[in-house]
């Protein structure tokens, strides 16, 4: 795959800008180009107190900012920088099109106002496990001794990473796929597709796309194209990249390793990809009980995060001493309490049913806690490989009915709670609930497989009422 190079503007000094979108990248993004002498409008969608708020921080600094028009492409834009959420299927993108004006986004702005001995990028993407791959990543570096930061949704943004006075040897940068879309430029040293299921078609049309977007992640790397052995998709998309001269692929897998792979032999995380002499040798990395929750899910993030690592030369020591300094971020597979024999567990952050899977994959009896806003989704799937695992089911939420019936398809002998209520208090009802169809031994395990925002601000919040409930039933 060959992705043509946007042109655009190197110097900025008196060149028209369009920033598409005030918010997280929007307005830092407006205030570098601006102090790089560009002439600046903000056009944006909303018109609201905070974007009022953002304008007026703005225009103090000379910047034009439109509210509530985000569709008309401003008179004279030689160049827009978009924030990444923006569908390619704007009118603003359409006229920009017509008028041969390029489009970057966020990552693409950093990736073209890094300095020239600016530090590589390690680059994470994937359905799933971005997040958690990048911070255990971002561990490994640091245990042997490299300036680094975890970029990206989490910890340091973007462009304060490229442009801040904290010098960085490397950098492991956690990408999305709408980022992904809206940065062809972007050259990684080394980079990871996790895995790849259905999420967002409703921004990148269709499933082809999706993948044609998160492939983007290997154009142009240097060193290694790390892949999931057990994710055909991955494997396809390193294929069709465009790599520099000696790149290698490099697989990670559950099971025991071939030539240039990383995997697991009995308990040992071990690296055949990065040891002389492949065919024959393989270098132990950790164990699994290293890695911290050892769901299989995790270990094959910590796999991938031990390729970006080793790819970019860190010592096997340094993999096993970071992977042990890592702590997974809140509400992902999160041990709340035992009680009475049950584990209580927190997946909140389980907000697609891909997620919800490897959750479920992970422990066995569940009672399963689900449900909330389905964006589009389909349970059966789901439902149908994780049933045996399944002592009962407790419903919340906008799109429960999915999931109930799914079940009543795929597990008609599974007992099911349908709770008919949103209110604050249904999660106490829920654990509560879960608390008794859970027998000695079993997990009662909130991996909802929906988003949250029927019932709760976000998923911090919902894990949060999970928590709180199972204290209160615990007390
Ligand atoms: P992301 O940043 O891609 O959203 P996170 O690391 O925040 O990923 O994990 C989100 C959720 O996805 C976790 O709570 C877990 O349920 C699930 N998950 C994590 N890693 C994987 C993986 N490798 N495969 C499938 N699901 C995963």
């Amino acid at each position: 795959m060959t992705s043509s190079v946007p042109s655009g503007p190197s110097d900025f000094q008196g060149k028209h800008v369009t920033v598409a979108g005030l918010g997280v990248s929007g307005v830092p993004a407006a205030k570098v180009l601006h102090a790089r002498g560009a002439i600046v409008t903000v056009v944006n969608d909303g018109d609201d107190a905070r974007a009022r708020e953002q304008a007026a921080e703005l225009e103090a600094l000379g910047i034009t900012v439109r509210l509530g028009d985000g569709e008309t492409l401003p008179e004279g834009t030689e160049l827009i920088v978009t924030a990444p959420g923006w569908k390619p299927d704007k009118p603003l993108f359409l006229a920009a099109g017509k008028a041969g004006v390029p489009v970057w986004g966020d990552v693409e702005l950093a990736w073209r106002l890094r300095g020239p001995d600016a530090a590589p990028w390690l680059a994470v993407t994937g359905t799933n496990g971005k997040t958690t791959t990048v911070q255990m990543l971002a561990s490994i570096l640091k245990a042997a001794g490299l300036r680094t930061a975890a970029v990206g949704n989490i910890g340091v943004s973007l462009l304060d990473a490229v442009l801040g006075e904290e010098p960085y040897d490397v950098l492991a940068v956690e990408l999305s796929s709408y980022q992904l879309h809206w940065a062809p430029s972007l050259r990684a040293h080394s980079a990871v597709v996790l895995n790849l299921a259905p999420d967002h078609l409703d921004w990148h049309g269709s499933m082809e796309a999706y993948a044609r977007d998160k492939g983007r992640v290997y154009e142009g790397n240097q060193v290694a194209c790390v892949y999931n052995v057990a994710d055909k998709a991955t494997e396809d998309l390193v294929r069709e990249a465009d790599v520099e001269e000696g790149c290698r692929a490099v697989g990670f897998t559950l099971g025991t390793p071939g030539p240039s792979q990383l995997g697991v032999v009995d308990g040992i995380l071990v690296d055949r990809a990065f040891v002389e002499n492949r065919q024959k040798n393989a270098q132990e990395l950790a164990e699994v009980s290293d890695v911290d929750p050892p769901a299989p899910h995790n270990i094959a993030n910590a796999l991938a995060a031990a390729a970006l690592a080793r790819a970019f030369g860190v010592p096997a020591s340094a993999v096993r001493d970071g992977l042990r300094a890592f702590r997974p971020d809140a509400h992902r597979i999160a041990h709340v309490a035992d009680i009475d024999g049950v584990a209580y567990v927190d997946d909140s952050k389980a907000t697609n049913t891909h997620a919800a899977e490897a959750s479920l994959a992970s422990y066995e009896p569940i009672v399963w806690i689900a449900g909330g806003l389905a964006k589009g989704a389909t349970f059966d799937e789901l439902v149908a490989r994780s049933a045996k695992r399944l002592r009962g089911a407790v419903l919340i939420g906008a799109d429960r009915a999915l999931i109930r019936d799914a079940l009543a398809r795929h597990a008609p002998e599974v007992p099911v709670v349908d709770l008919d209520r949103t209110d604050t208090g249904a999660m106490l009802q829920a654990v509560t609930e879960a608390k008794r169809l859970a027998q000695p031994g079993d997990t009662v395990l909130l991996a909802p497989a929906c988003a949250s925002m029927d019932m709760f601000t976000n998923y911090n919040q919902r894990g949060d009422a999970f928590a709180a409930a199972v204290r209160e039933l615990g007390a």
